[in-house]
C-alpha cells in the first residue's frame, strides 16, 4: 500500500487520481452490470477557476482545491468515492445509486461549497455538475464519463452553480 500511495493519489488533494479513478469505475460497472444495480457517475468543474488564480495566485487556488475535497468527503457517503479527475474537475462514484438518489448527493455537494468562505474580499466559489446512470446512460468506462460531461456542458452553458442530469 505505501508503495502503490504516489501512483494512485493525487499529491494535492490526497483524493485518488485520475488512474485510481477509472479503474474503480471499470470494477463498479462489472458489479453493476452482474448485479443489476445502476450506479451514478457525478462529474464536477469549478466554475470560473482561472478568473480565481488570476486574482488571487496559484497557491490561493490549490487552497481552492483542497477544500473543495473536504466538501466532497464531507457530502458523500462511506460507500461513495470521490476522486480528482485532473486540473479542477472531480468526479464521484455513486455505487447503487440511481439517479434521483444521486440528485441529492450532487445537490448537496453544490450548496455546500458555494457557502465556503475563502477570506475578505474574495467571492464565493461555485461548481457545475452533470450526473450520468449506468448502464442507462452508458455501460462503458468511456461512454458513461462522456454521458456526465455532456451534462456538465450543459450545467455551464445554462448558467453555472447547478446539478444538470443526462435527461435535461
Ligand atoms: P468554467 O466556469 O467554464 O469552468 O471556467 P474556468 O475558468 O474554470 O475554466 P478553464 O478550463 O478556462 O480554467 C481552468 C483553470 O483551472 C485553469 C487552470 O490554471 C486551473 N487549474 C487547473 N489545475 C489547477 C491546480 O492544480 N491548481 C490551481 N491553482 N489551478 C489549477
Ligand atoms: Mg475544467
Ligand atoms: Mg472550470
Amino acid at each position: 500500500d505505501a508503495l502503490e500511495r504516489p501512483s494512485r493519489t493525487d499529491g494535492l488533494t490526497e483524493l485518488p487520481n485520475r488512474r485510481h479513478l477509472m479503474e474503480t469505475i471499470e470494477k463498479e460497472i462489472r458489479r453493476a452490470k452482474r448485479n443489476r444495480r445502476p450506479f451514478t457517475l457525478l462529474m464536477i468543474d469549478v466554475d470560473h477557476f482561472k478568473q480565481f488564480n488570476d486574482a488571487f495566485g496559484h497557491l490561493a487556488g490549490d487552497d481552492v482545491l483542497k477544500r473543495l475535497a473536504g466538501v466532497l468527503l464531507g457530502a458523500i457517503r462511506t460507500a461513495d468515492y470521490a476522486g480528482r479527475f485532473g486540473g479542477e474537475e472531480f468526479t464521484v462514484l455513486l455505487p447503487e445509486t440511481p439517479l434521483d438518489g444521486a440528485a441529492e448527493a450532487a445537490e448537496r455537494i453544490r450548496s455546500r461549497m458555494a457557502e465556503e468562505s475563502f477570506g475578505d474580499g474574495r467571492p464565493r466559489v461555485t461548481l457545475s455538475l452533470g450526473m450520468g446512470e449506468c448502464p442507462t446512460d452508458g455501460d462503458s468506462v468511456d461512454t458513461i464519463i462522456e454521458c456526465a460531461d455532456a451534462a456538465l456542458y450543459r450545467a455551464k452553458e445554462t448558467g453555472r452553480n447547478r446539478v444538470v442530469t443526462t435527461k435535461q
